[in-house]
């Protein structure tokens, strides 16, 4: 019973977060130079009257990479059709997807580097000649069928830069990595969120928000949505910076934005002291993958000085030790 709410909450935050989700550029807060660079060339396109080249976007989680491929086929007043890599399992499959496409339409597929090799093969003469070599049969008897596809474009999403080929990364004419957003930009987010939302965020109390969300456009969405909920159940107008602290401090979300997930690493990192952990003992210890944590966890702790990956392993820097107020212990001289 418990589960079907869970799915139903989950479900109605996933609808929740498609309509906050910005529809053109200017809702789409910071991350610049992307901006300016794919402005540049979706005009360039256009005037051309061709389609894009194939974007590839690097990036943690909820920093906003769908978002973009959204933005792009708005702009470029093509559909777009969303799948993940997971999703593609069978040539068949991937077949299907792309001799349903049309002229001009956007393909974006998540988790890129998920893709298996077979599948990257079927990839390759699509994203380079827009065809399509299909073998039917198998020993002397196969034959190659080739069927022209429409020139589409392919958007792909990876949180693992180093887990994509490189024969695939060649393929894509663009790529981007994706920033972490700095305080001001999440504020903005939340305001503008907060105005859909109908409960206005005092600007102050976005800050607060947005110093807590681990400079990730989701997580600042998702402690706005349950901030917003205490606000409603104390029938405030808006939300005063007094609400936003309680309804963070009843959440237990740290002052520095860290989460669970986070804290258990450093933990780790610190007790140490000073030695280089490697990635699979801290897995272990945690009882997470090592994907989980090096895609979540370890971008925006590097990001902003907790970390420090070394030949031997992860070490925790001096503002690590800070945080737990400990003294801080190198062992550096021994390596
Ligand atoms: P990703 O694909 O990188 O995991 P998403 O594009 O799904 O991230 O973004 C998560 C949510 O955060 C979106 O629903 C969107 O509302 C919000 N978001 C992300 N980036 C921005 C941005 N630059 N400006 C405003 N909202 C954003």
């Amino acid at each position: 019973m418990e589960r079907i709410i869970e799915i139903e909450k989950m479900e109605l935050e996933e609808a929740e977060e498609v309509s906050l989700r910005p529809s053109g550029w200017d809702d789409y807060i910071g991350q610049e130079k992307i901006k300016r660079n794919l402005g540049v060339f979706i005009e360039a396109a256009k005037r051309r009257g061709e389609g894009l080249d194939h974007i590839l976007f690097f990036g943690p989680p909820g920093l906003g990479k769908t978002t973009l491929a959204h933005i792009i086929s708005h702009e470029m007043g093509a559909n777009i059709k969303v799948t993940t890599a997971p999703m593609i399992e069978k040539a068949g499959d991937l077949a299907a997807i792309l001799t349903n496409l049309s002229e001009g339409d956007i393909l974006f597929i998540d988790e890129i580097h998920r893709l298996s090799a077979s599948i990257e093969e079927i990839l390759y003469p699509a994203m380079e000649d827009f065809r399509l070599d299909i073998i039917i049969g198998s020993g002397p008897a196969a034959q190659t069928v080739k069927i022209d596809l429409p020139r589409f474009t392919l958007i792909g999403a990876t949180t693992r830069a180093g887990m994509i080929s490189k024969p695939l990364r060649e393929r894509f004419g663009m790529s981007f990595w994706m920033q972490f957003y700095n305080i001001e930009e999440l504020s903005q987010i939340i305001t503008l969120a907060s105005i859909k939302l109908k409960k206005r965020c005092l600007l102050e109390s976005a800050k607060e928000i947005a110093r807590r969300s681990r400079g990730t456009p989701r997580v600042a969405l998702r402690l706005l949505r349950r901030v917003r909920d205490f606000a409603e159940v104390a029938n405030e107008e808006e939300i005063k910076i007094e609400q936003a602290r309680y309804a963070l401090h009843e959440l237990g979300v740290n002052d520095y934005g860290f989460d669970d997930l986070d804290l258990r690493y450093l933990r780790i990192l610190v007790q140490n002291k000073g030695r280089p952990v490697g990635l699979g003992t801290i897995a272990a210890a945690m009882s997470e993958d090592e994907g989980t944590i090096e895609d979540v966890v370890e971008p925006y702790l590097l990001a902003h000085g907790y970390l420090e990956r070394t030949a031997r392993g992860r070490v925790a820097t001096r503002q690590t030790y800070e945080l737990f107020s400990l003294p801080f212990e190198s062992n550096a001289t021994l390596f």
